[in-house]
């Protein structure tokens, strides 16, 4: 039997490996990431899997099929968190297709294709500021000049790798080839309102919405605080707070868009020092790309422009740039079939947060099943399940993995 409460009873388990205390905080690469892999490779292999750490830190699995080295159904989502996280997000996608799994293998079933679970080691980007690492080694498309990059502590991501005892010489060793993977699909809390102001337990995804991330630094003087005029000042600071007024007034101009600043930081940062430079981030995401790409050329003309008028140098640099990832139309098809013989209504909606499928569509199909949770909230202690939609979830998951064998 699929069980919604060992289910739930694992995420609660993972949620202790963290180095927030009384909360969630599970960032790539930390022993606590260490701690709740190891966990998630002890339950694959409890459900008949053969499981490893592969090279970027990935709980990878596999579950043969009607004979070995045929090719996979991948399964998965990803085990970190940002900080002072839920406990659902990523966890649950990769708890509930190690259930279903589970299921298969109990009844001592085997497929047509084999079943591949990954618990990705790295999709939020919170330590090395660059998301999907796991999910892009795992399709190859991970440039590799991202192991110089480094955490807030001045650590690389190449001495982060081999500190948690890999290599990262070895990474493009995990890349999978295209026929190897037939699809991809992820089931995750919705992380948005829409399932529960309809009252339904799950959704299927059409598509995951793209992204742009910029990182800003302007430079103007420091200065005393007390002794240069105002009129005579480069406050790069003061500068920055007029950039994101203007990010957030061309994230207005569309519905359909949405911009961020997340984070911004002060030199030298003293109470009497007048901010010499300002670093700031902007996040941009949009279900179409012209709209992104309009949007972040709207936005760096004004910061250029902010920047000219306060005397300010501006550095924009481009962090990371994701399309639209549209799911397969002949997959949500099936997790459409699915819904609806598990007895739920059907709903398809858009994803506004970025997932695993995003990187995986370089190589194969991709589709999502969302799963309703309460007010909308994620990345947010708050983040909460019911059982009831947990197994809802898991049974939808499980009933399309079951027909993709029939259907493919
Ligand atoms: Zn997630």
């Amino acid at each position: 039997m699929l069980s919604a409460e060992r289910i739930l009873a694992r995420c609660e388990s993972l949620a202790q490996h963290s180095e927030l205390a009384g909360g969630l905080t599970r960032v790539f690469l930390s022993p606590q990431a260490r701690a709740a892999t190891d966990k998630v490779l002890g339950w694959m292999r409890e459900a008949g899997m053969q499981a490893s750490l592969d090279a970027i830190g990935n709980a990878a699995a596999r579950y043969e099929g009607e004979r070995p080295g045929l090719p996979c159904l991948m399964l998965g989502s990803h085990l970190d968190t940002v900080r002072d996280a839920g406990k659902y997000d990523g966890m649950l996608g990769v708890i509930s297709a190690i259930e279903c799994v589970d299921f298969l293998n109990r009844q001592k079933r085997r497929l047509p294709f084999a079943i591949e679970v990954v618990g990705f080691g790295d999709e939020e980007g919170v330590r090395f500021g660059t998301t999907l690492l796991g999910s892009r080694a795992v399709a190859g498309t991970l440039d590799l000049s991202v192991l110089d990059a480094r955490d807030p502590q001045g650590n690389s991501m190449a001495d982060a790798l081999r500190a948690f005892g890999l290599d990262p010489k070895r990474i493009p060793e995990i890349a999978r080839k295209k026929g190897e993977v037939l699809a991809y699909a992820e089931l995750h809390i919705e992380q948005g309102p829409v399932l529960e102001a309809e009252g339904l337990a799950v959704g299927v995804v059409t598509a995951i919405n793209g992204f742009s991330r910029l990182r800003v630094t302007l430079r103007g003087a420091a200065g005393h605080a007390g002794t240069v005029p105002m009129h005579l000042r480069r406050d790069a600071l003061a500068g920055a707070a007029e950039c994101v007024l203007a990010t957030e007034q061309v994230a207005k101009s569309d519905p359909e868009l949405v911009g961020t600043v997340g984070r911004i930081e002060a030199r030298p940062g003293a109470i009497n020092v007048i901010p010499g430079e300002a670093m700031f981030t902007v996040d941009v995401r949009a279900p179409r790309d012209e709209l992104r790409n309009a949007a972040i050329s709207k936005i760096k003309s004004q910061i250029q422009q902010v920047s000219k008028q306060r005397n300010l140098t501006c550095e924009i640099e481009s962090l990371q740039e994701f399309g639209v990832t549209a799911c397969s139309p002949r997959l949500m098809a099936q997790m459409d079939q699915a819904v609806k013989r598990q007895g739920h209504r059907l709903r398809r909606l858009p994803s506004g947060a970025g997932h695993d499928g995003m990187a995986l569509g370089a190589i194969t199909d991709i589709c999502m099943l969302f799963v309703r949770c309460k007010g909308g909230i994620s990345h947010n202690p708050a983040e909460s399940i019911t059982e009831g939609d947990a197994a809802a979830g898991v049974q939808v998951l499980l009933d399309f993995i079951e027909h993709f064998a029939l259907q493919r």
